[in-house]
């Protein structure tokens, strides 16, 4: 099912003194959803995902624009017609039932025709308790679960009525590091096989990053990016973007160009042909430097890390807006540094420049 979002705006009311000014949490967000990918919205604490995402699900009414699943104008439909599967952070199981009960209960209410016997509850919650792998647990209560089974009892109980579209917020935020590797591959593999178009918030990039066919990137209830995430980390639009993609973090340094040259400090680092001269920031990928005793660009050395295949240097530049400056190098390539400084070569496709008031790209 294609889902699209058409200038959807969610205002806030104020709050007496204390916040006077209304909030707007969404800001005129326009994004098709093509019908069975998995969309990431992506964004840091407080950006709008959930307000988004209670959007699509009917909790929430915009203040203003459509939503459409498939031709389907359901702006005004109640979150019980949408056909919609949800799937919070905390779980939100019913304590007193068992996980079959938990599981069969968004299937107890239907009327008429659509009524249920018995048996055909049973099967279906077996077969979505098949899906998260949790078939053995079905006459526990929640309290008897682990964390982990918990969550895999309300993605079963948000599959078990086959939705249209399925909507999780944050749902890998309470598990432990490992749990929240292996579920995530889980919710992959899942969405996979049953197709159903799915919308998954996460504040980690990562996360988003491994999980999406495309992402949507938002900040304080805008759309900054959309694309596959891989395209997104290649190419941002804007320093927001690079700055919120990338472990470890992209490099941010004040820089000027001067005759298509971009300079850091006094060094001419790098060619920028078509940029007018001006003041830039410039932004570097941790993977975007060549140590090598010629290098255009001088750091301060400061240590390395070893991990592996890939080892990190630690550097420092005075026009650098960070304190440690990170870049990875394959274990291979690391030169020696000489009298406490290190010099780079940069690859131009990992180097990135922006308007230094607007933070826009600007691409040469
Ligand atoms: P996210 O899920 O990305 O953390 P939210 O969608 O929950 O963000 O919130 C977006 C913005 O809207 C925040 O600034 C938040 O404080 C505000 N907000 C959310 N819900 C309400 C509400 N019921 N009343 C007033 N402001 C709200
Ligand atoms: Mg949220």
């Amino acid at each position: 099912m294609k889902v699209t979002l058409q200038n959807l705006t969610k205002e806030y009311p104020g709050r007496g003194r204390k916040q006077p000014q209304t909030v707007a949490a969404v800001k005129d967000f326009s994004f098709e959803i093509p019908d069975g990918e998995l969309v990431g919205l992506l964004g840091p604490s407080g950006c709008g995902k959930s307000t988004t995402l209670n959007l699509l699900s009917g909790l929430q009414k915009p203040t203003s624009g459509r939503i459409f699943f498939g031709d389907d104008d359901v702006t005004e439909l109640p979150a019980e017609s949408r056909g919609v599967g949800l799937v919070f952070q905390n779980y939100a199981l019913y304590p007193h039932l068992t996980v079959r009960q938990n599981i069969t209960f968004p299937l107890e209410n239907r009327k008429g025709r659509d009524k249920l016997t018995r048996q055909q509850m049973a099967d279906m919650a077996m077969e979505a308790a098949g899906l998260v792998q949790i078939q053995d647990l079905m006459d526990r209560k929640p309290a008897e679960l682990s964390g982990g089974q918990q969550q895999r009892v309300a993605i079963a109980r948000a599959l078990v009525k086959m939705p249209r579209i399925l909507l999780l917020d944050e749902p890998l935020s309470n598990l432990d590091a490992r749990l929240r590797l292996q579920t995530r591959e889980e919710i992959r593999r899942i969405q996979r096989s049953t197709g159903i178009t799915t919308v998954f918030v996460t504040h980690d990039q990562e996360e988003a990053m491994s999980i999406s066919d495309r992402i949507v990137v938002m900040d304080r209830g805008v759309i900054q990016q959309t694309g596959k995430p891989q395209q997104v980390y290649d190419d941002p639009d804007n320093l927001f973007v690079a700055k919120f993609l990338g472990t470890p973090p992209i490099n941010v340094f004040d820089g000027r160009v001067r005759g298509e040259r971009l300079y850091i400090g006094d060094e001419a680092v790098l060619p920028v042909p078509g940029i007018a001269d001006q003041d830039v920031t410039a932004a570097i990928r941790p993977e975007g430097f060549l140590p090598g005793p010629g290098g255009a660009f001088t750091c301060q050395f400061r240590g390395m890390e070893v991990m592996g295949r890939d080892v990190s240097i630690l550097s420092c530049h005075s026009s650098a807006q960070t304190p440690v400056i990170r870049s990875i190098v394959s274990a291979g390539t690391a030169a020696a540094p000489e009298a406490g400084m290190i010099r780079f070569d940069l690859k131009p496709g990992k180097v990135f420049l922006f308007h230094r008031d607007t933070g826009a790209r600007l691409r040469f």
